[in-house]
């Protein structure tokens, strides 16, 4: 494919002029061993360079490989090639009475780029995405294929990659009998007085919504597995029409509310496959922080509102688990995810993500890879304490750094 290349949001144009999409693991490997840089692009929804070639690179897309989804019932487990979204392979774990353990907002993100950025969803025993991963095949520099499964030391490094190590060709993943959920919104929660650990683990996801242009949040979305019992929610009313999270935009693109009980794929993500998820017109940050900091970050934010209001559409405020990936913005610690999508315009944005990442500096607040962040690459590596270990990692599997760019350059230093 030709032409221009852009991510989702159309903010990035990429330096290559070509998309290559080979059809077969052969001609892949002829293409990775070539010489050139080379960067993988999954669905493009990251909103920054992370997956920029750089110049004279190969950008690459894997969607025109076999897209063969192999489930093992037996085993609860699930292999999927490195181009396949979730939507495609939610659908097909569910035809086989299995389910993911959790989704992030949306379902049109690919595995592969999602869990080499540490996506996630909400939910305090929830981890990232990239949790559910046992094993992944790589194919790195000279064209061998490389498999890490969990339980290697290496592992660590493996999955929540930035892409850094090879081309993700395949992962394979936990799978957990299919379950049902039902979402419930609630308004007008106050932040004065706020039990942050209650609410968020009232149920199995909870995400608070705020666009900061009045105290305290707009709407709460309480995801509730219906084998678990039904929380008590006595902190807000409940919404009385369908929301959507962006003030203004239709609540028909979001997926069913008012406790109607579904399966779990259309009902975790809260923007149905089929439709455009979020607002389409935007650019977006987030940064984690330990869950116990909670509450000083959102009065630390409250206390700049007035500087964030005219530049957020919605800020989405949710937990992650601690996971043990190197890379994870959740690594080693039990966090608080908050969100912000901004307007699409980044001469307005980037001074205000200054100002958020001086608020949450003394959280030591750590940016999601696939967002927009502006701290330099030195306060970055102090905030991931197995950064070394990474770059140790890339050595070895990538030693001619073909997959080496300048946004991974800018977050290893050295
Ligand atoms: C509307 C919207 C909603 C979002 N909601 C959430 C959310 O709920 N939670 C959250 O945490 N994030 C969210 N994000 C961010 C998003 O999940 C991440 O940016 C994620 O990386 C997107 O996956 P992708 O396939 O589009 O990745 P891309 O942007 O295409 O790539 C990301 C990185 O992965 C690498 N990569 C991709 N595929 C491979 C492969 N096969 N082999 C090697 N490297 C590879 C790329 O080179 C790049 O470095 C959202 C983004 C948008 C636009």
């Amino acid at each position: 494919m030709t032409g221009t290349v852009t991510n989702w949001a159309g903010n990035i144009t990429y330096g290559a002029e070509e998309l290559h999409r080979p059809a077969t693991l052969g001609a892949l490997r002829s293409l990775v061993a070539g010489g050139a840089r080379l960067r993988v692009l999954g669905s493009g929804h990251s909103f920054n360079e992370i997956a920029e070639p750089g110049p004279g690179g190969v950008l690459l897309s894997l969607d025109a490989l076999p897209p063969a989804i192999d489930v093992d019932t037996a085993a609860r487990t699930v292999r999927v090639p490195g181009g396949v979204r979730y939507a495609e392979l939610a659908r097909r774990v569910h035809a086989h009475g299995l389910a993911l353990a959790n989704m992030a907002s949306l379902p049109h993100i690919s595995v592969a780029g999602s869990v080499a950025t540490g996506t996630h969803g909400s939910g305090v025993g929830n981890g990232p995405l990239a949790v559910a991963v046992r094993e992944v095949e790589l194919v790195t520099g000279d064209g061998a294929t490389v498999r890490i499964g969990r339980g290697e030391e290496r592992f660590g490094g493996a999955v929540t990659s930035l892409g850094a190590l090879g081309v993700v060709t395949a992962l394979t993943l936990d799978l957990e009998p299919a379950f049902e959920v039902e979402q419930h919104v609630f308004t007008e929660l106050p932040l004065k007085g706020l039990d942050f650990e209650q609410v968020m683990a009232a149920a199995y996801s909870v995400s608070l919504f705020t666009d900061w242009r009045a105290p305290g949040f707009r709407q709460v979305w309480v995801k509730r597995r219906t084998d678990r019992p039904m929380p008590a929610f006595p902190w807000a009313p409940p919404a009385t029409r369908a929301l959507h999270p962006v003030p203004g935009m239709p609540a028909v693109n979001c997926t069913e509310q008012f406790g109607v009980p579904g399966p779990w794929h259309e009902r975790l993500p809260h923007f149905r496959a089929e439709f455009t998820p979020s607002s389409g017109a935007e650019l977006q940050s987030e940064y984690l922080m330990p869950r116990s900091c909670a509450t000083g970050a959102l009065h630390a934010l409250d206390a700049i509102r007035t500087v964030l209001a005219p530049v957020v559409q919605t800020c989405e405020v949710r937990t992650v688990a601690a996971d043990e990936q190197w890379l994870s913005p959740a690594y080693g610690r039990d966090s608080v995810a908050v969100h912000f999508t901004w307007v699409a315009d980044m001469a307005v944005v980037l001074p205000v993500v200054r100002r958020v990442e001086e608020a949450l500096e003394s959280f030591g607040a750590r940016p999601h890879w696939g967002k927009v962040f502006a701290m330099p690459g030195a306060v970055v590596r102090e905030r991931f304490p197995r950064l070394p270990e990474f770059r140790s990692l890339v050595e070895e599997l990538d030693p001619a750094g073909k997959f080496t760019n300048a946004f991974v350059r800018g977050v290893l230093g050295g």
